[in-house]
């Protein structure tokens, strides 16, 4: 585990990153990584912080891909705690499959040949913008549509930090959002980004790649 700023952890699961919120009242995890290493990777956080798992109250999901969602049914299994995720990606996540195939016949092979499905799981809340979850002082579900229909980023305005899922990710240091494979819609996704960058996060944390910090985030134009 490596502290972010205090009480928030990143946890890798190889290309992925989970992130873990300790907080007096409670730990709240955001994304819960692939298939088995997901469930793995926070087991194994919650044994170094000698916490139990009981003490996993809500598990935030930014958006309903494989690499995301892998752990999420055997986590909530293992946990009891609440799963959230936007409104739109709620049906994928149910079904056990990803937001949308990718936009590549190639990939989509590929896959379905190398990606194991997530078990299908039922959220317990559904997540729409502006809504504010009791934790980092109130911390806001921010619409961000683009990689997928229903992705949903979080935005603590008291320390500044921003969740950005797959809406933004960082490559050396520097935050990028670009066309692929698993993108559903491009521009979409880049007014997603001008509604991040008006909050002036001085913390970024993607789904891929290392934090991003600074007085002055540069967001991709
Ligand atoms: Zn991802």
């Amino acid at each position: 585990v490596n502290e972010i700023i205090s009480g928030v952890y990143q946890l890798p699961d190889g290309f992925v990153n989970l992130y873990l919120i300790l907080e007096p009242d409670g730990l709240t995890l955001i994304d819960t990584g692939q298939t088995k290493s997901g469930e793995r990777v926070v087991r194994a956080a919650f044994e170094t912080l000698k916490r139990p798992p009981t003490d996993l109250k809500r598990i935030l999901v930014t958006h309903a891909d494989p690499d995301h969602t892998g752990g999420a049914a055997a986590l909530k299994n293992w946990s009891a705690a609440q799963v959230m995720v936007g409104k739109g990606d709620a049906g994928a996540l149910a079904r056990g499959e990803a937001a949308r195939p990718p936009q590549n016949a190639l990939v989509r092979v590929l896959i379905k040949l190398m990606v194991p499905k997530p078990a299908p799981l039922q959220a317990d809340v559904l997540l729409e913008d502006g809504m504010e979850l009791p934790v980092l002082g109130g911390l806001r579900v921010v619409a961000t549509p683009g990689h997928t229909g229903g992705h949903v980023a979080f935005y603590s305005p008291r320390d500044r930090v921003l969740f950005a899922g797959d809406a933004l990710r960082s490559a050396n240091s520097t935050l990028v959002w670009s066309r692929g494979p698993f993108t559903l819609d491009f521009d979409e996704g880049m007014r997603s980004v001008r509604r991040m960058e008006v909050l002036e996060p001085k913390i970024v944390l993607c789904g891929h790649g290392t934090p991003v910090k600074g007085e002055r985030i540069a967001f991709p134009k």
